[in-house]
């Protein structure tokens, strides 16, 4: 029988009020975002065992009781999460840490961490009745929210950012019900978007409000859990746009720690890019944050500079938790990238391993203890990269010239 849903109400991070589960994006007395809240004695009383049901490759619904979609005939899937949780002692070493993790989410169905949230939204999009869902995106959600609601029978209208890579546009184009290619960057969109969502044409799959998308990418805080026996590690970075995946992974791990299964909730560190990185620098002057007008990142899936009320959940929980924010620059993001190749043999795009370089930088600063065990979490795919590739000079070989050459490169030792 499948796993029932514990979720209970909506409540208010502002205000406290409670809201019955439906379609609601914000709370109706004081506008303040919405969060799911779940039967926590029936959990605690069912403990965490309670997940050693369901087949394996049946996706995130291994976790339905901790999401918020009741009927099982809602919970579409493409057989997204557990994803792998890979220890790195190489690039451990390397960075001078006793212990690294990284939770490599480029293994899912689209290649990104946004898989976990479109199985909640598109599930949420059933639950509520809708017809059709859209998304403003640079290219990750887009493309993720596209094959979920086409699995699911629901036509898809996604916005996609025009400097996207042309990877991930083929993918959105190849998947979406429509693709609408917006011109400029996702804060000029998004506001108009959200206005639009209040009209209901459409569920939305957007980051800013909805708290039955977000809640998705709580797994993440429950499979690294589970990945290290229950006793994750000291320190969790992950990536920062708006916030949804830090403010998701900040729940899970709280909720597990409310519950006993996990001795405490791991440190968070909040990653951004240097170029838009409104969070991080509020967080480093101690102050509100100031909306940034942002140009291109290489993180791409970053490029956020008015990160709205989700942000200031953000440095809310920053500040309360002892959290840490940090930002890398564009080119730290590449090195990162080519570093971890070469290291550990994971390829992951600049948006996926911005978090590793915000812990590059942040290691250097002496912001972290480097006797701590560390995860980064790696959001996507290096395959949807677009980048010029290694020149493609052929060149012809007989047996002997063969054999010279690999002879010299054996013998010049490795990069
Ligand atoms: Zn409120």
């Amino acid at each position: 029988m499948p796993a029932e849903s514990h979720a209970s109400h909506l409540r208010c991070i502002d205000c406290g009020a409670s809201a019955a589960l439906g379609y609601r994006l914000q709370c109706e007395r004081c506008e303040g975002l919405l969060e799911l809240v779940y039967d926590e004695a029936a959990l605690a009383r069912a403990g965490r065992g309670i997940f050693d049901h369901g087949q394996p490759g049946a996706g995130l619904w291994r976790y339905a009781p901790v999401l918020p979609i009741a009927d099982p005939a809602h919970r579409v899937s493409l057989g997204e999460g557990a994803s792998p949780l890979l220890d790195c002692p190489a690039l451990a070493r390397r960075l001078g840490v006793r212990r690294l993790w990284l939770k490599y989410d480029g293994s899912n169905p689209t290649g990104t961490v946004k898989d976990r949230s479109s199985a909640t939204a598109v599930g949420a999009a059933l639950q509520f009745g809708f017809r059709a869902t859209s998304v403003v995106s640079s290219g990750n959600a887009g493309s993720s929210i596209a094959a979920y609601s086409a699995r699911a029978g629901l036509r898809s209208i996604v916005f996609a950012y025009e400097r996207a890579s042309a990877p991930k546009l083929l993918h959105m184009a190849a998947t979406a019900g429509d693709l609408v290619i917006y011109r400029g960057v996702y804060d000029d969109l998004i506001s108009v978007w959200d206005r639009l969502v209040e009209d209901r044409l459409f569920f939305d799959c957007g980051a800013s409000r909805n708290a039955y998308k977000q809640e998705g990418k709580k797994t993440l805080a429950y499979e690294i859990a589970e990945q290290t026996g229950w006793a994750p590690p000291d320190v969790v970075v992950a990536p920062v746009a708006v916030g949804e995946t830090f403010i998701a992974c900040h729940r899970g791990f709280a909720e597990m720690a409310r519950l006993g299964w996990i001795p405490r909730a791991p440190r968070l560190v909040a990653a951004q890019a240097t170029r838009a990185n409104a969070i991080s620098r509020a967080w480093r002057d101690g102050g509100a944050i100031v909306p940034q007008s942002i140009g291109y990142t290489v993180a791409e899936g970053l490029a956020a500079g008015k990160p709205g009320r989700k942000g200031d959940w953000v440095l809310r929980i920053l500040r309360e938790s002892g959290g840490v924010a940090g930002d890398a620059e564009d080119d730290e993001i590449v090195a990162a990238q080519s570093l971890l190749a070469r290291t550990e043999g994971i390829w992951a795009g600049p948006t996926g391993v911005a978090t590793l370089a915000v812990l590059i930088r942040l290691l250097a600063a002496g912001a972290l203890d480097r006797d701590s065990a560390i995860c980064a979490i790696l959001s996507e795919t290096g395959l949807k990269t677009e980048r010029e590739p290694p020149a493609r000079e052929g060149r012809a070989f007989d047996e002997a010239s063969l054999r010279r050459l690999i002879e010299e490169r054996l013998a010049a030792g490795s990069r």
